[in-house]
């Protein structure tokens, strides 16, 4: 998939996000070795914690669906910020126990692509079953 294809579907994808308090839609594509995606959005509650970034929709589907966090290709990500929209912290951290630093995590804003990623490059150090050993 390339990256004009995969840019135009983060970016009709945005448009299944709830976002009514925030307006600030974003979007996940979780691809797999197979072909599959698995798409994700952000969906915000009126109790603000309550609501959950479009990665932490799309990644626990893998699980859902019987597929293996082993055969995930890639990790696409679009914001609808103009500058470098990341992921947040939790999601950093939930990425962190379901990718291994193998994985390219792509990264968009709403006009471009920003780069190709790791986990390690946003989330060095991650706290890991390693430490609960
Ligand atoms: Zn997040």
């Amino acid at each position: 998939m390339s990256k004009e294809i995969t840019f135009k579907k983060l970016k009709n994808l945005l448009k299944n996000s709830y976002v009514p308090y925030s307006k600030f839609p974003v979007s996940c594509i979780v691809k797999m070795k197979n072909g599959q995606e698995i798409f994700g959005v952000n969906v915000e509650n009126a109790s603000y914690p309550a609501g959950i970034c479009a990665e932490r929709v799309a990644l626990p589907q893998i699980f859902a669906l019987g597929l293996n966090e082993k055969e995930i290709e890639k990790i696409s990500i679009m914001t609808s910020s103009t500058g470098f929209g990341s992921p947040c912290g939790i999601c950093r951290q939930f990425i962190s126990e379901i990718i291994d630093n193998n994985v390219v995590i792509e990264m968009f804003n709403i006009n471009k692509h920003l780069g190709d990623f790791k986990i390690d490059d946003f989330l060095p150090f991650q706290f890991s079953s390693e430490e609960l050993k």
